[in-house]
């Protein structure tokens, strides 16, 4: 792999980072590469002598790894935390100037590891690796991944288990809790260099308005309230939207305790620690402007001297969040629905829709991936053959009667995907990985990379779990 590495935030202040190389690993091996994507970032093709760089048991040239320093609200705490199991080897740019962060999760033991053991486990690792890839496919900004190295290591959880770095792609990783943790430092010559430094790395354009901080707090706003949107259209749940996973780029960070629904359940919660639903399906519009709310406090001392002028200037653009959000919800879930222009009497046929799912609890990829391939509701399950949802389907064909059926079905396809990485088929992927059994999962990352057309052979992937495999189904942070 050819590696063309800068260190720009190394130039932030010290406070910012700490320099240090990854833990030897004693047997590092590739158990998956994705050679797609690094072709895709100009990185040439991986060969075996790629495996010492990518295991962090040597540097490549130009590579200063170090951990980031972050802060963040867990759960509504702040808490004072930073990369305790991850390093940065550098940022590798393109012949195009993009820049992204190459990231090695799972890498030892950091100051900000507290009580960690600084390692990851093979299956969470290959459970991020496929769902950041399945996101990216839908379409939805995410970081990535390259590739999942096993160490040869046992690593300690409730039982011993395979110990694995996944190396990871972002355009940064530049969190809501970095600016939480520049606010804690009480300079504010610091929060403006790390202030000034994300708005050249991802807004550039906004480097000459007047209040640039301020104009920050509102893009930032913006990407949060269209990426939230685009989750609850692939019926996605974050599980842990804590500040310190909520990325100013505006990409996906950080899939731990995730999952994509089955039956649709608006109040779903997966992660056996949200006991309280605060990061449930539909919280997760409200929990990014509380989120949001953690990043404006954190600006105020450079969005205007006065405290007081800084709040309300701060008030008022996150005012906008609940109509952008809305906004791009409401283009979400018609397009889904075949609609070319929403009118407002539009959101009426998707909250009609939503309805009857959830009393039926019909599962949320295949109703709209249905609606998309039939041209007359086909008493397949319960929800279709229901008397509601006859009355809801002569509804909104007669809505589409203006704008051409055909038209419309193929902009559902683009929008219904066949194929999410349901959460049984995760499951059984990463416990056969965890025997030494690579095929399932490659046939699931196969399938998951092309979400909206499915082939003959993977049509059980549509299959929703059963009863049985469903219930009680968790998902676990600290992974
Ligand atoms: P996460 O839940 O992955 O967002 O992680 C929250 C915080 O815990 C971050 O500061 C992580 O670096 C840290 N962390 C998670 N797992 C470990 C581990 N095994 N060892 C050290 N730190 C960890
Ligand atoms: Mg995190």
């Amino acid at each position: 792999m050819k590696w063309n590495f800068q260190n720009s935030y190394l130039q932030l202040p010290a406070e910012f980072f700490h320099r240090q190389s990854a833990a030897k690993v004693p047997e590092p091996r590739a158990t998956v590469v994705n050679e797609r994507l690094i072709k895709e970032l100009q990185l040439g093709a991986y060969e075996e002598a790629d495996l010492s760089v990518l295991s962090g048991n040597s540097i490549a040239e130009g590579s200063e790894p170090f951990a980031q320093a972050y802060a963040g609200h867990q759960y509504g705490h702040f808490t004072l935390l930073g990369d305790g199991r991850a390093l940065i080897l550098g940022e590798h740019v393109t012949s195009t100037g993009a820049r992204f962060d190459i990231q090695l999760k799972g890498s030892g033991r950091t100051p900000y590891s507290r009580r960690g053991d600084g390692k990851a486990a093979l299956g969470p690792m290959l459970r991020e690796f496929l769902v950041s890839e399945a996101m990216h496919a839908l379409g939805v900004p995410t970081t990535r991944s390259i590739a999942v190295i096993s160490t040869g290591e046992g690593v300690h959880r409730q039982d011993i288990q395979p110990g694995a770095i996944l190396v990871r792609v972002a355009s940064s990783h530049l969190r809501v809790g970095t600016f939480e943790f520049a606010a804690s430092l009480n300079n504010t010559s610091h929060l403006e260099a790390l202030a000034r430094y994300a708005v050249q790395r991802h807004y550039p354009e906004l480097a000459e308005a007047p209040e640039p901080y301020l104009e920050l707090l509102r893009a930032v706003a913006k990407r949060q309230a269209s990426l939230v949107a685009k989750w609850l259209s692939y019926g996605f749940i974050h599980g842990v939207m804590n500040t310190d996973n909520v990325a100013i780029s505006g990409e996906t960070i950080d899939y731990g305790p995730c999952a994509f629904m089955n039956r649709f359940d608006p109040a779903a919660v997966f992660s056996s620690i949200d006991q309280k639903g605060r990061y449930s399906y539909e919280n997760q519009p409200r929990i990014a402007l509380w989120n949001l709310e953690r990043f404006a406090v954190a600006l105020l001392p450079i969005i205007d001297p006065s405290e007081q002028v800084a709040k309300q200037k701060a008030t008022d653009v996150l005012q906008e969040f609940t109509t952008e959000f809305n906004a791009a919800w409401s283009q979400a879930m018609t397009r889904k629905l075949g609609i070319e222009s929403a009118e407002p009497s539009d959101i009426l046929l998707v909250a009609q829709l939503l309805d009857i799912m959830t009393r039926q609890r019909a599962d949320f990829t295949n109703t709209f991936w249905q609606l998309s391939r039939t041209d007359s509701p086909t008493p397949t399950d319960g929800l279709l053959a229901g008397e509601d949802f006859k009355n809801w389907h002569s509804q909104w064909r007669k809505r589409l009667e203006h704008q051409g059926l055909a038209q419309a079905k193929a902009q559902m396809r683009a929008s219904n995907p066949a194929i999410i990485p349901r959460n049984h088929r995760v499951e059984d992927a990463l416990a056969a990985a965890n025997l030494g059994d690579l095929e399932p999962f490659t046939r699931l990352w196969n399938a998951i990379t092309h979400p909206f057309d499915v082939r003959d052979s993977d049509n059980d992937l549509q299959t929703p779990p059963t009863a049985e495999q469903e219930t009680g189904y968790q998902t676990f942070c600290g992974t």
